[in-house]
């Protein structure tokens, strides 16, 4: 009867169970922590957003970089730092062709520990610029991910040159799912983010194509919110949420999958853990 009475509760407040439950650990692959979010989510701050929702980790990447660093010191269990290339904001168009980049992604690479290069822009031809060349090298030599924001065009480009290469597409590249489909299926080491897209699951009810990707391909999805903006930061609890709502449609071992164990593998590997 109590346990009756809360399922009414819960539904009087607009929760079904399935999105109330915050049991399903989740970790959210695609968080940045820029400058313009340092003043109104101080550190602290920051750190128990990303506790309210839940999460078990979060891949955080900023620009600059100290942003990263500053919420690793105040939570190392949470934070998975990626190394955004990016000194400042409004590099993302310029950086590809700034050959000063390469210095700085070594000193930092030199001075820290990232599981990622990334979350970095490119697109075509550029994913083969020298300076793009580079992080590739840079992330085979560590034998850390790249997070790639780019079309799949770059990332042939990326996986011509080391075709080994770890790739975490940010927004499964915002592609057609037909492409996403074609692109797993060529590249055995490409993993696919959902951060900013909704088509997988709208108003949080998981599509019948994109279920069937899922399972054709379990290993290989994550979940985000990109935070590319701090007001973002609102969404990150609710991302968490809608994230788990839709994951309850799929069989428990692959929603686990997607909701944590594919980024926790990922980090593993790329943290040597
Ligand atoms: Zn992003």
């Amino acid at each position: 009867m109590r346990r009756l009475i809360f399922a009414v509760a819960l539904m009087a407040a607009g929760l079904c169970p399935a999105a109330a439950d915050t049991s399903r650990p989740v970790i959210d692959v695609h968080i940045h922590y820029s400058e313009d979010a340092w003043a109104m989510l101080p550190p602290p701050e920051a750190i128990k957003v990303l506790r309210q929702a839940g999460l078990k980790k979060a891949f955080v990447s900023s620009s600059s970089d100290d942003g990263t660093q500053l919420l690793y010191k105040a939570a190392p269990d949470l934070i998975v730092p990626v190394l955004r290339p990016y000194r400042s904001r409004g590099e993302t168009g310029s950086w590809v062709r700034d050959a000063s980049i390469i210095a700085h992604v070594e000193a930092r690479l030199k001075a820290n520990t990232y599981a990622g290069i990334g979350e970095f822009h490119a697109y075509g031809a550029d994913a083969d610029t020298p300076v793009m060349r580079r992080m590739v090298e840079l992330a085979r030599e560590r034998k850390i991910f790249l997070h790639a924001h780019s079309d799949a065009d770059a990332v042939e480009r990326i996986f011509k040159q080391n075709p080994e290469a770890y790739v975490l597409w940010a927004h499964s590249g915002f592609a057609p799912i037909d492409k996403v489909r074609d692109m797993l299926a060529r590249h055995k080491t490409l993993w696919a983010d959902l951060a900013f897209r909704s088509d997988q699951a709208p108003g949080g009810r998981l599509d019948a194509s994109w279920k069937k990707l899922f399972l054709d391909y379990p290993e290989r999805f994550m979940v985000g919110t990109d935070t590319y903006t701090p007001e973002r930061w609102h969404y990150v609890v609710e991302q968490a949420r809608y994230s788990r709502t839709w994951l309850a449609d799929l069989p428990p071992d692959i929603a686990d999958n997607i909701a944590y164990r594919n980024a926790e593998r990922l980090a593993a590997w790329a943290l040597g853990q």
